[in-house]
């Protein structure tokens, strides 16, 4: 279960691009990523300026690939992850994996592949890798996805948001130790996606990762540092998260496309490298549809759970693309009593404290499609009895227009279900009969259209 197999399965091999001129990593992969973001394709680079490897990026960029890799239908995608939270298993601790047939001492970063993605970024940075850390004590694991910006051939600066790292760092500290941590890069999708896992402080996500995978997962010991790392990734960085060094990140792109603000951050000092064999790195760009899916999707499934406490029933959740993956999101429900869309707006919220606005439409609305979300508030929607506003709640910092400091923002939620009260049919959009003679034109005429 590692990034190749997954690329060579046929259905993602039908869906990747190689790109066989030569690139350079700085700004030129960035902008064919950018470019086939939307529902793109895997990209390949065959040939990166100036470096030996090859590049992989967009590998987790859309909802189809992801349920691929957990070889699931799409309508059992939050109850395949909710199981999985539930019902975390620990992996195998192989003697050996394909990343051990290189091991470098005192690696130097500059000769990876990394991308410098905007034009303002401070610095390259490796975006893709899972960071994995143990208590001092060893009885607890914690693996997450953390920006990781290059400063020096030995050294990152790294991102840790108040969570479960920034937690095991501060125990650390308190004990007077640097953490021992790796870095692991180029992965199958299901160890991104457990990675960023909504679970409890104390629950490893390579056990998430592990149940998801059926047990297949298999993770090594590494040579310089105690913590683990799967035996089949294409790179892994050993690393000391420093209890007393810290620097300023950033600036650097994340989630909305916009700048995050400038913090002083901890340095973790590299000191080993395992590799395979001609390894490929993996990009994945920020505030792209992968990066949005990957943050975003555990959400989903959390407002999900909250929406189905609430209300009879839940059709489907989408924390929308144009809302950065984070902010905004579209609920449909079926609705048994007027109130029900106002008691699911709550329990949304509740779910998720990043998220800004939410709406939430009847079951015959596509919370995919935006038109006709649109469609909804358009045509089911009275603002003086369907809106809520919540000021002063605590939001996302990444929201450049909520208050920087404190993260306060105002918070929204449109009741866009039709009224129970009022006649349906007034709500229903009008249906034209179809033939089957006619709609075998209209199928022919749609294949033209997509050949032209
Ligand atoms: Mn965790």
């Amino acid at each position: 279960m590692s990034l190749r197999s997954f690329l060579e399965e046929k259905e993602i091999k039908k869906q990747t691009i190689h790109i066989s001129e030569a690139v350079s990593p700085r700004f030129e992969v960035s902008s064919v990523m950018k470019r086939f973001d939307q529902n793109g394709p895997v990209l390949f680079f065959e040939k990166m300026k100036g470096y030996a490897n090859k590049v992989a990026a967009n590998v987790c960029g859309t909802r189809e690939r992801l349920c691929v890799a957990l070889s699931i239908e799409p309508e059992n995608l939050y109850s395949r992850l909710v199981e999985a939270w539930k019902n975390p298993s620990k992996p195998k601790i192989a003697k050996s994996g394909s990343v051990k047939e290189n091991i470098i001492e005192k690696p130097k970063l500059s000769k990876m592949p990394v991308l410098t993605h905007f034009k303002k970024d401070a610095a390259a940075y490796v975006t893709s890798a899972i960071v994995s850390a143990k208590s001092p004590d060893k009885t607890v694991e914690n693996v997450s996805i953390h920006r990781l910006q290059v400063l020096d051939d030995a050294h990152f600066a790294i991102r840790l948001v108040p969570r479960h790292l920034f937690k095991l760092w501060n125990i650390a500290k308190e004990a007077g130790q640097d953490l021992d941590v790796t870095i692991s890069i180029g992965l199958h999708p299901v160890v991104m996606l457990a990675a960023t896992s909504s679970v409890a402080f104390g629950v490893s996500e390579y056990d998430v990762a592990n149940a998801l995978l059926k047990n297949k997962l298999r993770l090594i010991e590494c040579e310089h540092v105690d913590a683990l790392a799967p035996a089949e990734a294409e790179i892994v960085l050993e690393g000391r998260l420093s209890a007393k060094k810290e620097v300023v990140e950033g600036s650097l792109v994340d989630i909305t496309g916009t700048y995050d603000v400038k913090r002083s951050q901890p340095v973790i000092e590299i000191v080993g490298m395992m590799h395979r064999d001609e390894y490929i790195y993996q990009a994945l760009l920020p505030s792209g549809n992968e990066h949005k899916l990957l943050m975003g999707l555990p959400h989903e499934v959390k407002i999900w759970e909250a929406v189905a406490n609430t209300v009879p029933k839940v059709k489907a959740v989408n924390l929308t693309r144009g809302g950065c993956g984070w902010l905004h999101a579209v609920v449909s429900i079926e609705k048994q009593k007027d109130g029900d869309a106002k008691n699911a707006l709550t329990a949304i919220f509740g779910a998720h404290p990043s998220l800004k606005h939410a709406v939430v439409v009847d079951t015959d609305i596509d919370v995919y499609n935006m038109e006709e979300v649109e469609w909804a508030i358009a045509t089911r929607f009275q603002a003086n009895e369907d809106l809520i506003i919540i000021p002063n709640a605590r939001g996302s910092t990444l929201d450049p227009s909520a208050d920087q400091e404190t993260g306060l923002t105002t918070k929204l939620g449109i009741d866009a279900t039709r009224p129970l009260g009022k006649p349906k049919e007034k709500f229903e959009p009008a249906k034209i009969p179809c033939s089957k003679s006619i709609q075998k034109i209209i199928d022919k005429l749609e294949n033209e259209i997509r050949k032209a």
